[in-house]
């Protein structure tokens, strides 16, 4: 029996602590261990054990208590963390913490119900193009690969069957879904598939719950691993695949320290176990399409829709030329599609009733008191409400600067799209589905069997009705606003865009052959709408990656994002500043320092946020500058410091 453990921490410190081990007490690598710290008693990580220390006697405490009876972390695990920490500037402790699925809470949406059927547990015999595809990926042990295909064209059995196979092998496989609740469908079909066999994580379970699950998959009972970005660190035994499916979804990025992204980590641990990744969307992310430009990845299309159904016919509506939020077009689209006996679902990102008040006589904006954002105005509560960080007050009725009565709302939200509509066609029944109206207990599920048995003509709604859904009726989706990200101050808006509406578009046309999309905008002429509009995903990600590669942004070069954030705004300033010239003489070559800044979003809860960002094209440059400037970085009282390596998001 060892006589020290050393003991990792869920603490910004990057090291281990060595303590004392009681004759008698029995601490292996991987456990949890109760152990005092400083004043204080806290549970952490052993992760490894010696007959002797350095530390002198004095200074060593003794474990108090042993909580796990089996290790939690396995050595696989205990190494990915430090290279977690390494990667994803966080102390080891802190990344162990992340990986396990209690570690870190993650607020998802209410689950949504299944729409249709799920696959069933038999495979499906697969299509030419599908069995092409499934036999380059089995054709190595290892390898990265792209399954690249619209909505509808197969890949979830392909993800299914390839996964089959492995296991046949006598390997796992953690198959990641964007989001479980909005993946039911995905996630029934893998269980149906793979029955006892199979974990499936999903953040509302509870942390018992989770913790027995992790347990089955460390013991091997479960060798096939379901889950949202956290189930990349399951401990899944002689790992043999991991599947990606929506690769380009933002929510495979980490939103808090560490903020790793899942396809990173993915590549991470295939590549040391020798593992298969199958990656797979319809609208890859510009990282990935890179990749498989270059060939530096395998692409494999999948370019027909199995479920019958052709691609719709997207049409675009300039709604410079337009009063409401439903267009004259669009209007007589709903009509034809209830004269048809079918349904229309209209999308908006955006929810409440309107968010911009503008005062006609000074010109003043309402915005939130603790955020430099605009604040919504939510009807239905009677309230006007910061998204950011959820303060609320009485809707003014003068202008609050100039007091003058000339004050007005622009720009529509789902509630006011509602109202609009249920104005437009009194004849028909509109739902809105968005965090809003299914907040309530069960009010999800109503809308969406209300929807599916036809006693609603409309559905409108957020991401919600974006993703997963498929409805038989459905003959017409509408989007509201094509433009809501893309105003956005960020990189990304362009790529965003596109993939949202090529996404919504997708659910059309599934079930009926004359499925129609109609997809409003204030920018009719903006490449992105253009190509949305055309089905021209080539075209799209060409113009796309010119147009980062002329400004030097990813996937062309690699950005490390620093904010500061302080409720005393001149202390952030001040920090940023003294960062930006630490990290400015740290910089190799080829790295530069831009800012530092305010951030787009200037202030967020009363604090300010200022942020420097490090680019550069060698993958390592801009991470080496940022760990010797934070090295030698006194970091201010009252300033929090977060980094960001490859942001995807610079607001
Ligand atoms: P994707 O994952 O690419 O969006 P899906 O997996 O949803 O596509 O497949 C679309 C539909 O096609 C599903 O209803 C599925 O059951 C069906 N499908 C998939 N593969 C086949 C096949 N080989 N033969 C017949 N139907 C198939
Ligand atoms: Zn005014
Ligand atoms: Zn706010």
């Amino acid at each position: 029996m060892s006589a020290y453990a050393q003991v990792a921490f869920d603490i910004p410190v990057d090291r281990v602590f060595t303590y004392r081990v009681d004759p008698g007490t029995e601490v292996r690598v991987g456990v949890r261990v109760e152990a005092p710290f400083g004043r204080r008693e806290l549970t952490g990580f052993v992760t490894g054990l010696a007959d002797s220390t350095d530390v002198p006697e004095a200074g060593v405490k003794t474990i108090r208590r042993v909580v796990d009876a089996e290790p939690l972390f396995d050595e696989g695990t205990i190494s990915l963390a430090r290279w977690v920490a390494g990667m994803y500037f966080c102390a080891f402790g802190e990344a162990l913490s992340a990986m396990l699925p209690t570690g870190r809470r993650e607020i998802e949406a209410p689950a949504l119900p299944l729409d249709d059927e799920p696959p069933g547990s038999t495979p499906l015999e697969l299509s030419d193009e599908q069995r092409k595809a499934m036999e380059r990926v089995l054709s190595a042990p290892d390898g990265t690969r792209y399954l690249f295909g619209m909505t509808g064209s197969g890949k979830t059995e392909v993800f299914l069957q390839v996964a089959e196979a492995t296991l046949a092998e006598g390997r796992g496989v953690i198959y990641l879904v964007p989001e479980i609740a909005l993946t039911r469908q995905v996630t029934e079909a893998v269980t149906r598939r793979f029955g006892s066999r199979c974990a499936i994580i999903h953040s509302r379970l509870t942390p018992s719950q989770k913790l027995s699950e992790w347990r089955r998959i460390l013991r091997g009972e479960a060798d096939v691993v379901v889950g949202a970005r956290s189930a990349i660190f399951a401990p899944v035994r002689n790992l043999g695949l991991v599947v990606l499916d929506e690769e380009h979804e933002g929510t495979y990025k980490a939103g808090s320290s560490p903020r790793y992204h899942a396809r990173q980590v993915a590549m991470r641990r295939c590549t040391e176990a020798k593992a298969r990744l199958l990656m797979g969307s319809a609208t890859p992310s510009a990282e990935s399409f890179l990749l498989m430009r270059d060939g530096r990845i395998e692409r494999l299309d999948l370019t027909k829709r199995l479920a019958g159904g052709k691609l719709p016919e997207i049409e675009v509506v300039d709604m410079k030329q337009e009063g409401g939020a439903i267009s004259r077009r669009l209007a007589e689209a709903m009509r034809a599609a209830k004269d048809a006996g079918g349904q229309t679902v209209l999308f908006l990102n955006r929810r409440g009733f309107s968010f911009f008040f503008r005062c006609g006589s000074c010109g003043a904006e309402l915005t939130c008191r603790h955020c430099s954002v605009p604040l919504t105005f939510h009807k239905e509560r009677g309230r006007v409400v910061c998204h950011y960080c959820g303060y609320s007050a009485p809707p003014p009725s003068a202008c609050p600067e100039c007091g003058s009565l000339d004050v007005g709302w622009a720009g529509f939200g789902t509630e006011r799209v509602e109202e609009d509509v249920a104005r437009l066609f009194p004849d028909m029944t509109v739902a809105r589905l968005d965090a809003d109206s299914a907040a309530k207990r069960g009010a999800l599920e109503t809308i969406l069997d209300d929807f599916r048995a036809g006693r609603v003509d409309v559905l409108l709604g957020t991401q919600m009705v974006a993703k997963g859904l498929n409805f038989p009726g459905v003959k017409l989706v509408g989007v509201v606003l094509a433009d809501t990200s893309l105003n956005l101050p960020d990189f990304r808006a362009a790529e965003r865009t596109f993939s949202l509406v090529t996404q919504v578009a997708g659910r059309a046309g599934r079930f009926t052959p004359d499925g129609r999309v109609i997809v409003q905008t204030f920018r009719p002429r903006s490449p992105v709408v253009r190509f949305a509009a055309a089905h021209d995903i080539e075209g799209f990600y060409a113009s796309e990656l010119a147009a980062r590669e002329e400004l030097g942004f990813p996937p062309f070069a690699r950005l490390v994002r620093i904010v500061f954030r302080s409720k005393d705004g001149a202390r952030a300033v001040e920090a940023s500043k003294a960062f930006a010239e630490a990290a400015a003489a740290f910089a190799p070559a080829g790295t530069e320092v831009l800012g530092p800044a305010e951030c787009p979003i200037g202030m967020v809860a009363g604090n300010t946020r200022m942020q420097v960002v490090l680019r550069s094209v060698d993958p390592n440059g801009a991470r080496t500058a940022v760990r010797d400037a934070i090295a030698r970085f006194l970091v201010p009282a009252n300033v929090h410091v977060e980094i960001d390596p490859d942001p995807v998001s610079l607001m």
